[in-house]
């Protein structure tokens, strides 16, 4: 069965509600199609010990600030998975779960969507399908040969079940630092980072890093210098488990190896690590197969965007995945405005079309 409507979001995490949030207000008709069989997006499947980088007030969705978590300045990921919850019933976003996107086609005038129960066909898309989905590993030799455990951030719980072991953590985000710290205490922990790990100051948190995004945006459309924006401050946000562990100077960080071997890792002069696990904090890719047929793919694996739009396809909006679709569009508190925008510009296009 076909069915019909003028938006298709493809994701219901927090931009997918924040884009629901603002077509709403345009007075569209739409749905949301999230692949999850329950509601919060990638903080679902987060380790166990994770906190917001920001205070609650912080990190908010249009409309709705996220109320303080008792007890917590920072709040954990399971109070934002409570916040998605209430968000959406609140505003009751029609959700519709579990529903995967398999592909979105050009149907002439429409976008075709095609899920894995039943096909819709709309006006414009927004896809809203985030990063946690690609997990990136590097390509680093010897990585057949080891005969330890290797797992992805996506497949970090907690430092129990690495109780005892020798662990290479690698990476030097905050994905990195804050597995680092959690497995500081109970395990023989080994953490590199391809270049020294630099910390933002122990002040600034994820508000700053929302302001330096922002700073950025503006200088580059105004025509001014770069900014550096994010990227200017640093890497890593103190947060207190990262601080009190490098503090107490259980986060020294080697310099990346250069091969594993079955038993560990060996560095370019020989030294070695045994090892009986590497966890591999090495980032993320935008999740956007399901766009594959509509031959968009520009440099760098991304598509090319005007803002949140498709360049070449007024049709296709990208939202959520990073400040290539908007200052901090990444974060809870950064994709409120381009999901305005995008709502926005597709009222426009659609009301242009007549
Ligand atoms: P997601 O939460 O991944 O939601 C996308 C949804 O789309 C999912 O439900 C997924 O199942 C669905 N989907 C994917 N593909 C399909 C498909 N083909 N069909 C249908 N549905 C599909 N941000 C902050 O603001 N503060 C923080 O402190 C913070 N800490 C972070 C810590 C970590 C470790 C990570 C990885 C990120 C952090 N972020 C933080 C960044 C960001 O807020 C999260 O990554 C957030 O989950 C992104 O939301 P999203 O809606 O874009 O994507």
């Amino acid at each position: 069965m076909t069915q019909h409507t003028d938006v298709v979001v493809i994701g219901g995490g927090q931009a997918g509600l924040a884009a629901g949030y603002h077509l709403r207000r345009q007075g569209l008709d739409f749905v949301v199609l999230d692949a999850q069989a329950a509601p919060g997006g990638a903080w679902q499947h987060t380790w166990d010990s994770l906190h917001l980088f920001s205070p609650a007030a912080f990190s908010s969705l249009p409309g709705r600030l996220m109320p303080p978590q008792p007890g917590k300045e920072y709040p954990d990921a399971g109070h934002v998975v409570a916040y998605l919850n209430d968000y959406e019933k609140r505003y009751d976003l029609p959700v519709q779960r579990a529903v995967r996107v398999i592909g979105v086609h050009d149907d002439g005038r429409l976008l075709r969507v095609e899920t894995d129960s039943g096909t819709w066909r709309a006006r414009a898309v927004i896809s809203a399908t985030g990063t946690w989905w690609r997990p990136f590993l590097p390509t680093v030799p010897g990585r057949e040969d080891f005969k330890g455990r290797q797992l992805h951030t996506v497949s970090y719980r907690r430092p129990q079940d690495f109780a005892g072991q020798r662990v290479i953590v690698v990476g030097g985000g905050n994905s990195g630092a804050q597995i680092a710290a959690d497995l500081a205490h109970d395990t023989e922990l080994t953490w590199v980072t391809q270049r020294p790990p630099r910390y933002l100051a122990d002040d600034i948190d994820g508000r700053a890093l929302f302001d330096a995004a922002t700073a950025r945006r503006r200088a580059l459309d105004e025509g001014r210098t770069d900014t550096g924006g994010v990227a200017s401050l640093g890497d890593i946000v103190a947060v207190p488990p990262v601080r009190e562990a490098r503090d107490a100077g259980r986060l020294k960080a080697p310099p990346m190896f250069a091969r594993l071997v079955r038993d560990g890792v060996v560095w370019d002069d020989g030294t070695r690590a045994p090892a009986d696990a590497v966890i591999w904090c090495t980032g993320f890719r935008p999740a956007l197969s399901h766009l594959s047929p509509l031959g968009l793919r520009g440099s760098r694996g991304h598509i090319d965007t005007v803002g949140t739009r498709a360049a070449a396809d007024p049709r296709l909006h990208l939202l959520g995945y990073g400040d290539w679709t908007g200052p901090a569009s990444a974060t809870l508190i950064g994709v409120g405005r381009p999901a305005r925008d995008a709502a926005r510009e597709i009222a426009e296009f659609l009301g242009g079309e007549g």
